[in-house]
């Protein structure tokens, strides 16, 4: 019996390296990774920049508490804020983090401007923001709630992609609004320019913060370093994390003067965040990200794969069925149970990754080229023609 928590569906494959786009097994076999961690490896495997930025900063300090000025610390986070809306951030370890920051910050907010009675959020319907109880809460997933009540009270649900009902459920008690641009874990379901702006709008009307989940579409992956500024939203609050660390362990809440002007020494913290070694990865992933074209890379290579796709949904219209998203967040919807699909690609070698909906995660490294997309389009094709 494995002494492993049984909260993961694990495959029988085992990963023991990475070099690039490439995952291999202890016996040399080489894996084609569209997965990407799930949208975390932005940079590949092994990045050597990012890989020596590591090695530098693990013989120099790993770590020496928040009492203390950090240059790594200082300097990602003045980056953080010239390359955004933002002017301040908040460093976490994780994707849930960044959201609970975010979370809190609302209700402080709201209570710093004599509003304390607004603490409710509204969340949308298929929308994911981690594990903690408060994540759990605002998330739409049935299953990640179940058994765990009583929830963290204070979370309305309104369905995506439809303003009218978001409009519904404000109510006096109503602090902010809570979105993905792209709802990843919930199937590449992509909100609408209108949509967002829109609850840019009754933000504005109704007194309230919007805050936009960036963990899986920010970080360049749709080929900026944000998906609400492709769109020309402002939000008040941005949690990211996934691509910001390459792998290493790191998140950041984003946010304006405006809001930032509730927080103060002791409202909250972290013993790891803002630690040496994930701002020295933090930094490396950076220099590489905003180095010119790099986003314009990112969406020339997604457009490429996602053609691809379409032609494919297509040749193949009784296996597949609709591509989605866009740059390299990308969602391939199956005619038959997706898991069947998933496991056959990684029999031929190619790693996705299962959302909801029925829906085949794409998200390669950022730094995939033409010719792993067509590697990859011809598994999927090959898989798709022994199939019918
Ligand atoms: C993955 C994810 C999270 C949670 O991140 P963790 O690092 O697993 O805590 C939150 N929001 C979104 C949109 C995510 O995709």
């Amino acid at each position: 019996m494995s002494s492993i928590l049984p909260v993961y569906r694990r495959s029988d494959i085992t990963i023991s390296r990475g070099e690039g786009v490439y995952l291999f097994a202890p016996d040399g076999t080489r894996y084609l990774d569209f997965a990407a961690g799930i949208a975390v490896n932005s940079l590949g495997h092994c990045h050597p920049h990012v890989t020596k930025a590591l090695k530098d900063q693990a013989g120099m300090l790993w770590h020496c508490s928040n009492m203390y000025q950090m240059p790594g610390l200082s300097r990602l986070a003045d980056r953080l804020t010239a390359a955004s809306f933002a002017d301040k951030v908040f460093f976490g370890n994780s994707g849930g983090e960044a959201v609970e920051c975010g979370l809190k910050m609302i209700r402080k907010y709201q209570d710093s401007v004599g509003k304390p009675e607004r603490f409710r959020v509204i969340t949308m319907e298929g929308g994911f923001h981690g594990r903690t109880l408060a994540c759990i809460s605002a998330g739409g997933n049935e299953v990640a709630r179940k058994g765990y009540e009583p929830l963290v009270d204070g979370f309305d649900r309104a369905e995506f992609n439809n303003i009218s009902d978001v409009e519904r459920k404000i109510t006096d008690e109503t602090a902010a609004i809570l979105v993905e641009p792209i709802q990843g874990e919930g199937g590449v379901r992509v909100a609408s320019q209108a949509f967002l702006q829109g609850l840019r709008k009754l933000c504005d009307a109704h007194g309230l913060l919007l805050m936009i989940d960036e963990v899986q579409c920010g970080m360049g992956r749709t080929g900026a370093l944000f998906t609400h500024q492709q769109l020309g939203v402002r939000p008040d609050i941005v949690s990211a994390a996934k691509g910001i660390g390459n792998g290493f362990p790191l998140a950041a809440c984003l946010t304006t003067d405006k809001v930032a002007a509730c927080m103060s020494p002791g409202v909250h913290g972290s013993t790891y965040g803002s630690n040496p070694l994930a701002m020295a990865v933090g930094n490396a992933v950076l220099d590489v990200m905003l180095a010119d074209g790099f986003f314009d890379q990112v969406k020339i290579v997604g457009d490429q794969l996602k053609t691809g796709l379409q032609q494919l949904v297509q040749r193949f219209p009784k296996l597949l069925l609709e591509v989605r998203g866009t740059g390299l967040m990308l969602g391939l919807r199956t005619a038959m149970p997706h898991m069947e699909m998933v496991e056959k690609l990684r029999a031929q070698k190619l790693l996705t990754a299962p959302a909801e909906d029925n829906v085949i995660r794409i998200v390669p490294p950022l730094i995939v080229e033409e010719v792993h997309v067509q590697q990859g389009l011809q598994v999927i094709e090959n898989v798709c023609e022994a199939w019918v």
